[in-house]
């Protein structure tokens, strides 16, 4: 299996001043190259220390894959150290330096003199173009090895990783690569991993990767074969088992569906609609389903009652209610979702009321209790749950539940 190595450059990255999410995104995409990642570092703005790292990394990886260090400032060194630690010359590009001045024109910026040494490129090097920065990215082939160099910044740095450096890795590696993602609510990632313990722990081909991440958790299921039909048969197979075991929980498949794009597409599939009531969530709800583009066609309304009187004054919840059962109980929350569809007049509505805590809890009412009422024409029903954890966590989960409430509901 071909191998990488990956070194993110930057003083700011070893200092911890910024989180090293290159490392984690690239480590996490480079299986379904059929890439072996075998060592990853960081080093700083310092290119004795860089050329150490890039002599130990070229006698033991086929890949090295680098990200910083590109930018037009004196400390970014990364293209010449490396070039010098393959022997080759830095040459300018006059059409990276075109394709600079056209995207810095279009930014509203001019041309600095520092930014003519981003348009220097290691001789006979492959181009990565940058359509979001300055700075192209570029590979060196020396016989079968490769230098991979990236910029520093994310949002430069992953499409360019996506639409050139993975196509090559998968050319490089020879291997057909396919995978699923299986996404999960309503169970932890350890205790999801551990009920398919047995596939995780044998596998080798397919791997399934377990990822969590606030409160969904996904597993990428990739295989790799000599054809696509045999690869993808492996990773269905692979799949098939995760459902029988894990089926109940897994509400969608493919990396960009979040709770809330599953929500938005299959109320727009029903032609429904959804209106909010959130107490404790603020608006969290509304945030996630509005995050998704296309949200206006199903959601047009969410009330932010936060204090009894928006909670009587928005969805005419009954103070008689509130007084006898207090604003976070089951009898609220009916209200609240049955008032957000009153007044809204979409299709189905859905109500928060909690203690997120980290104060206002009582015996009886401790922090993370949470109701959760759902009203469509078949009526109202009210979940209960107690959430674990701080006062960020309990909201988050709390607006996730309720979205999985409402796809439940319409599915
Ligand atoms: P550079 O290519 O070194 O000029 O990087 C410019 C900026 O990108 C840095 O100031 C960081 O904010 C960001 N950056 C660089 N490396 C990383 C990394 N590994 N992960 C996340 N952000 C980074
Ligand atoms: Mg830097």
């Amino acid at each position: 299996m071909l191998t990488a190595e990956i070194i993110c450059v930057g003083t700011e990255l070893l200092m911890g001043q910024v989180l090293n999410t290159n490392e984690h995104y690239i480590a996490s995409r480079l299986t379904e190259a059929g890439v072996a990642l075998n060592h990853s570092s960081v080093v700083g703005d310092n290119p004795e220390r860089l050329k150490e790292l890039l002599n130990l990394a070229k006698g033991r990886a086929d890949v090295i894959i680098m990200t910083g260090g590109l930018g037009p400032t004196d400390d970014d060194l990364t293209k010449e150290t490396v070039s010098a630690a393959f022997g080759k010359k830095l040459v300018f590009h006059p059409e990276c330096m075109e394709k600079m001045v056209s995207y810095l024109k279009e930014a509203g910026r001019n041309l600095t003199k520092n930014n003519e040494k981003q348009a220097y490129l290691p001789e006979g090097c492959i181009v990565i173009e940058n359509n979001n920065g300055t700075a192209p990215g570029c590979i060196i082939e020396d016989g079968l090895k490769a230098a991979i160099m990236l910029p520093g910044p994310p949002r430069e740095m992953v499409p360019m990783f996506n639409e050139t450096v993975l196509p090559y890795l998968k050319k490089k590696s020879g291997m057909v690569l396919k995978s699923r993602v299986l996404r999960l609510f309503g169970i932890g990632e350890s205790r999801a991993a551990l009920m398919c313990d047995s596939l995780i722990k044998n596998q080798t081909n397919p791997t399934i990767a377990p990822y969590a991440k606030e409160g969904e958790v996904t597993f990428r299921v990739t295989a790799s074969g000599e054809s696509e039909d045999e690869a993808q048969r492996m990773v269905d197979e692979a799949c098939e088992k995760m459902y029988e075991i894990l089926g109940e929980y897994i509400y969608a498949e493919g990396d960009d569906n979040s709770m809330a794009r599953v929500v938005v597409d299959t109320l727009k599939k029903k032609g429904l609609t959804v209106a909010t009531a959130e107490s404790c969530t603020g608006g969290l709800i509304g945030k996630m389903i509005t995050e998704v583009s296309g949200a206006s066609e199903v959601y047009g309304f969410g009330f932010i009652t936060y204090a009894n009187e928006a909670k009587m004054q928005l969805l005419g919840v009954k103070k008689e209610t509130l007084d006898t059962f207090g604003a976070v109980s089951e009898e609220t929350a009916r209200e609240m979702a049955e008032g957000a569809r009153r007044a809204s007049g979409s299709d189905i509505a859905v109500s928060v009321t909690g203690i997120a805590g980290p104060g206002g809890g009582t015996e009886e009412k401790p922090v993370g209790l949470v109701y959760i009422g759902v009203n469509d024409k078949l009526g109202t029903e009210v979940f209960r749950f107690v959430q674990h954890g701080d006062r960020e966590r309990v909201r988050n989960k709390s607006a996730l539940c309720a979205l999985d409430i409402i796809l439940k509901r319409i599915r």
